[in-house]
């Protein structure tokens, strides 16, 4: 009976080892992700549901203010001025205007009152300076080719800077001489219709303008209307791509004349009668 007994333990022992031993499935991977558990995942597209809803808070918007209706702002009317000469002349050469063979002095050095002793480029800035603030006053944008006594630039470089500095007109302001001190009164210089180096709008333009501020200054001073004073061989006029006028304000040569132009008052007169032209000029 003992070897029995020892054949049944063996047994025994050996299903107990085979029911406990480890079932090996070589098709079952434990780390690859099954079928089940990849719908459980969230996808990139879908906002996992777990999360609250969002209450957007209050939204406290600042009231509309309606901007006024306003037409766009117009570009202002432009005037560029130049007061004629500088303390010294250019005594070299330049054409007279683009192309021509005619070379004429950069810079004339300007006269003298024959009775006040001012010099012309000191009488010529002054007036320019009270006409700026004239115009500017009068609603204008106003460019000024020099503002010192120090401006050596020449006539063709000034016509050259007006036209790229985007003004609607050239004005330049000047004073006369004479060899006779009789001669009196006030002219402006504009191109004959004929003139080869300027555009016909240029051309009449340039006529117009100059007829309404010679008419303006007379009229507004007093002083003798000399008219136009029509001009082909001119620099200041000939290299001008915008309207020009070149205005002879009186004679300094002419002693009451040169005192009237010296004073306060009759420069006021001839802003107020050179700014009325310009108006006029843009007004019709
Ligand atoms: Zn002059």
């Amino acid at each position: 009976m003992k070897w029995r007994n020892a054949l049944v333990m063996v047994l025994t022992v050996a299903l107990l080892l085979c029911a406990c031993a480890p079932v090996s499935d070589s098709t079952k991977e434990p780390h690859a992700p099954s079928a089940a558990s990849k719908v459980t995942e969230p996808s990139a597209t879908q906002p996992p549901t777990t999360e609250p809803p969002v209450t957007e808070p209050p939204v406290t918007e600042p009231p509309v203010i309606e901007p006024p209706v306003e037409d766009p702002p117009e570009k202002k009317l432009t005037v560029c001025i130049d007061a004629g000469h500088q303390r010294y002349g250019i005594f070299d050469k330049e054409p007279n205007g683009p192309g021509s063979d005619v070379m004429k002095t950069k810079l004339a050095a300007g006269t003298r009152g024959v009775s006040t002793g001012i010099a012309e480029y000191q009488l010529t800035l002054d007036v320019s300076l009270l006409l700026e603030q004239e115009l500017i006053a009068r609603g204008y944008e106003v460019i000024m080719i020099r503002r010192t006594n120090d401006c050596p630039k020449s006539n063709a470089e000034r016509a050259q800077e007006a036209n790229d500095s985007g003004a609607d007109i050239f004005v330049r302001i000047h004073a006369n001489g004479s060899e006779n001190s009789t001669v009196s009164g006030a002219l402006c210089c504009a191109p004959t219709r004929n003139n080869p180096f300027l555009p016909e709008q240029v051309i009449d333009n340039s006529i117009r303008l100059s007829r309404l501020v010679v008419d303006g200054l007379c009229d507004a001073t007093g002083a003798r209307n000399r008219g136009l004073m029509s001009t082909d061989t001119m620099t200041g006029i000939n290299w001008c791509e915008i309207p020009v006028t070149i205005v002879e304000m009186g004679f300094m040569s002419n002693p009451e004349e040169d005192e009237l132009m010296a004073t306060d008052e009759y420069r006021a007169k001839i802003v107020q009668g050179i700014a009325n032209g310009i108006d006029a000029y843009f007004s019709e």
